[in-house]
């Protein structure tokens, strides 16, 4: 029996619901509701191999700017993102640190990098 699954494609300001039909055996038999390719391009990468881009926060050697605010430089698979996590964690930076400033090189093999969002001065 084929199951469904909704999503809301955020390809543009419209933000279709798209309906994904899926078979038994897990292979996607349908699209409806989108009024575009873009929409099926969309739901697809979401149901087979959703990304996100990973944020979070890592810890300083200056006691008075405690956290810097970090992310990586592309989206990464959501599955990684308890990893991602566990990996900034255990990462601490010191000053001066500058936007964009690789923090966590090539996370969990991605090929993404951990950059910092902002700026840390000494
Ligand atoms: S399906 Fe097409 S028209 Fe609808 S939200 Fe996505 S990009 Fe926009």
């Amino acid at each position: 029996m084929a199951t469904e699954k909704r999503y809301i494609c955020i390809g543009c300001p419209l933000g279709c619901e798209v309906t994904l039909t899926i078979d038994d055996a897990g292979e996607v038999v349908g699209f409806a509701g989108n009024k575009c390719k873009e929409g099926e391009r969309y739901v697809l990468a979401e149901y087979k191999n959703p990304v996100r881009t990973f944020t979070a926060t890592v810890r300083t050697r200056d006691s008075s700017q405690p956290l810097l605010a970090v992310r990586t430089n592309k989206p990464i698979p959501k599955t990684l993102q308890v990893e991602s996590m566990k990996v900034v964690a255990r990462t601490k930076v010191a000053p001066p640190v500058r936007i964009g400033d690789v923090i966590v090189p090539d996370l969990l093999n991605t090929g993404a990098d951990v950059v910092a969002s902002a700026n840390l001065s000494s």
